[in-house]
């Protein structure tokens, strides 16, 4: 079986769960206590999707205020993006436009984007609707997931689901 490279970065706001979401797809494990991202953090994964290998690089940013001017250094060369918000923090949704925006403007042409409305399982504390984003996930052609990294619900369907949008490779 072929191997494909896949170099990937997660972008949003500080607190919505990048991290958490890496370490559910890398180790199937959570952590309640999970420490603040320092710049950023490179994880390895290989998936198998429909008889071929992915290889993910993934690039797990910070999203604080400080660290925003490195993002461009990880999405810059990657093949695809995830931008992830907190369904129970409508600024955070705020956020995913604004990474819409400057992966428009300075990001790869190319990328394959999705975005993940994280902690799914905290249903009862939500702001952010399901319909509202995926309206607009439609819009900008990106794939669109409610994730929880504590359940893992939609976890790998999410790395599944960016593998079906990449583009046919040049051989
Ligand atoms: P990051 O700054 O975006 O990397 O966010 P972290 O992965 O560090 O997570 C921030 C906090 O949210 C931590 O306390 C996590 O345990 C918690 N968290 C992350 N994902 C989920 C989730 O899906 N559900 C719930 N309930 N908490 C989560
Ligand atoms: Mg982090």
């Amino acid at each position: 079986m072929s191997m494909r490279e896949i170099k990937l970065c997660l972008l949003g706001d500080s607190g919505v769960g990048k991290s958490s979401l890496v370490q559910r797809f890398v180790s199937d494990t959570f952590n309640t206590h999970s420490q603040p991202t320092i710049g950023a953090s490179f994880m390895s994964k290989t998936l198998v999707v429909d008889d071929q290998s992915y290889k993910f690089q993934i690039w797990d940013t910070a999203g604080q205020e400080k660290y925003r001017g490195l993002a461009p250094m990880y999405y810059r060369g990657a093949a695809a993006a995830i931008i992830v918000y907190d369904i129970t923090r409508e600024s955070s949704f705020s956020a995913v436009k604004m990474w819409v925006r400057e992966l428009e403007q300075y990001g790869p042409g190319d990328v394959v984007l999705a975005i993940a409305g994280n902690k799914a399982d905290l249903v009862d504390q939500r702001e952010v609707t399901y319909d509202e984003a995926h309206k607009y996930a439609d819009q900008i052609n990106a794939t669109f997931v409610e994730t929880s990294a504590k359940t893992a619900v939609n976890v790998t369907q999410l790395f599944t689901a960016i593998t079906r949008k990449l583009p046919a490779e040049i051989i």
